[in-house]
C-alpha cells in the first residue's frame, strides 16, 4: 500500500526524522488558513498525489507571499498532473501540502527497501539528490551507496557513519545524519514498510538535515497490525477495479492489453501473458484467481474482466490443481448468466474433474472456444482480438 508524502512525513516524524511543518489541504480556503498558520515567509504548494516527479510537471511551487499560496493552490487543485510516474493519462490533484519553505545548501537521496536478493533491509543514500534516482543507477551506479541490514543487530552507528561520509558531510552534519538514518530505520522496520525514499534529503542553510519529499510503501501482508496506517488509505489513487478486486480477495492488475486473462496461480498468470505477447497480443490484466477460488469468486472475476472495455477477449487458462475445473466451469456460467458475454470467449482447462468441467460448459450453450493447451489458447485468444 502506497501513502501521501503529507502521510509519510507524520509517520516519520513520530519516529524523529526530521521534516518541515506543512498542513494538508483540501480547498483552497483551507491551503490559505495553513499558509496563515504556518506564518512563513516562503511557502511550499505541494499536490499530493500517489506519484513522484511532481516538480518537474508543475505540481510543486514556492510561494512569496500569501496571494502566490491562493494563486498556486488554486491552479494545482484540480488539475491533471502529468509527471513520468502517472503515465500519459496522469492524475487529478484532489489535496495539497502546505509546507514551510526551506533554504537548501544540498539536496541529497536516501532510501531504504527489503532488497530481495539479500533478504534484507538495505539502506541507499547519493549525493545526486532531488534527480530520479534510477537514472543515477543506469548513468552513474558507483553513485549510490549501500549498506546492507542485519535484521538481528539492526542499523548500526558505523554504517550510518560510513553513509554520512559518502555523502560528503562534515563536522556536527555526521552525528545528525546516524540518529536521521536510525531514526528512518526504526520508522520503516515498525511500520512494515517495503519502502521509504526521502528524495531530496537536505542540508539546510543552517546545517540541519531535514526529509523535503517523503514516500512510503507498506507491505500488504503486514496491515492487518496497522490499523492507523489503513486508513491512509486514497482511493482516489488506485484503481477502480483493482479496488473491487480487493474486496473479493483476487489478486488483479489492470493493465493495458486487449485480452482479458483469468488464471489460477501467479506463476501460470505470468506464464499466460508471457505466451500472450508473444503471439502478438498484450494482456488487459493480471489475475491469480487463487487455489481455494469459489464459484462466487470465479463469477466476480469474469465479471470483473468484462467489465473493461479495452477488453476483446477473454482467455481463462486453469490448471486443477487444488482448483477444480467444474468449479471454475460453474463461474463461467453464473457469471455469463448476469452479465452478457459479448467477446470471444478462448477456455483451457486441465486437471482436477476437467472432464466435468468440459461437460458444464458444453451443455450451458455459451459460445465458448476451447483449447486444448497454453499454446493452443494463446493463438485462438490472439486471432480472436485480430
Ligand atoms: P517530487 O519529487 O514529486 O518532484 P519533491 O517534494 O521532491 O517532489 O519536490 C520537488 C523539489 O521542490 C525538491 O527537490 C525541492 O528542491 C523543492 N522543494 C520541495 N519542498 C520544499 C520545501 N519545503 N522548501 C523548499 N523547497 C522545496
Ligand atoms: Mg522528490
Amino acid at each position: 500500500m502506497n501513502i501521501h508524502e503529507y502521510q509519510a512525513k507524520k509517520i516519520l516524524a513520530s519516529y524523529g526524522v526530521k521534516v518541515p511543518r506543512g498542513h494538508v489541504a483540501f480547498t483552497v480556503d483551507e491551503a490559505e488558513q495553513a499558509a496563515k498558520q504556518l506564518g512563513s515567509a516562503v511557502t511550499v504548494v505541494k499536490a499530493q498525489i500517489h506519484a513522484g516527479g511532481r516538480g518537474k510537471g508543475g505540481g510543486v511551487k514556492v510561494a512569496r507571499s500569501q496571494s502566490e499560496v491562493k494563486e498556486y493552490a488554486e491552479r494545482i487543485l484540480g488539475m491533471t498532473l502529468v509527471t513520468h510516474q502517472t503515465g500519459p493519462a496522469g492524475k487529478v490533484v484532489k489535496r495539497l501540502y502546505i509546507e514551510e519553505g526551506c533554504a537548501i545548501a544540498r539536496e541529497l537521496y536516501l532510501g531504504m527497501v527489503v532488497d530481495r536478493a539479500s533478504s534484507r533491509i538495505t539502506m541507499m543514500a547519493s549525493t545526486e539528490g532531488g534527480m530520479e534516482i534510477e537514472e543515477v543507477a543506469a548513468r552513474t551506479p558507483e553513485k549510490i551507496l549501500k549498506e546492507v541490514i542485519d535484521p538481528a543487530v539492526g542499523l548500526v552507528a558505523f554504517q550510518a557513519r560510513n553513509l554520512a561520509f559518502g555523502l560528503k558531510l562534515e563536522g556536527k552534519q555526521v552525528n545528525k545524519a546516524v540518529q536521521f538514518m536510525t531514526a528512518l530505520y526504526n520508522a520503516f522496520v515498525n511500520s512494515d514498510a517495503s519502502l521509504v525514499e526521502i528524495n531530496p534529503l537536505v542540508v539546510t542553510a543552517e546545517g540541519d538535515l531535514m526529509a523535503l519529499d517523503a514516500k512510503m510503501n507498506f507491505d500488504d501482508n503486514a496491515l492487518y497490525r496497522h490499523e492507523d496506517i489503513i486508513e491512509l488509505r486514497d482511493f482516489n489513487e488506485e484503481n477502480d477495479k483493482e479496488i473491487e478486486a480487493s474486496r473479493h480477495g483476487l489478486n488483479y492488475i489492470a493493465l493495458e492489453g486487449s485480452i482479458g486473462c483469468m488464471v489460477n496461480g501467479a506463476g501460470l498468470a505470468m506464464a499466460t501473458m508471457d505466451i500472450i505477447q508473444l503471439k502478438g497480443a498484450k494482456p488487459a490484466n493480471f489475475l491469480d484467481v487463487g487455489g481455494g477460488a469459489t464459484t462466487e469468486v470465479v463469477t466476480e472475476a469474469l465479471k470483473l474482466i468484462l467489465s473493461d472495455s479495452s477488453v476483446k477477449a477473454v482467455m481463462i487458462n486453469i490448471f486443477g490443481g487444488i482448483m477444480r475445473c467444474d468449479v471454475i466451469a460453474n463461474g463461467v456460467v453464473t457469471a455469463a448468466r448476469e452479465v452478457a458475454i459479448k467477446v470471444p470467449l478462448v477456455v483451457r482447462l486441465e486437471g482436477t474433474n476437467v472432464e466435468l468441467g468440459k461437460k458444464i460448459l458444453n451443455e450451458s450453450g455459451l459460445a465458448i472456444i476451447s483449447a486444448d493447451d497454453l499454446n493452443d489458447a494463446a493463438e485462438k485468444a490472439v486471432a480472436a482480438v485480430r
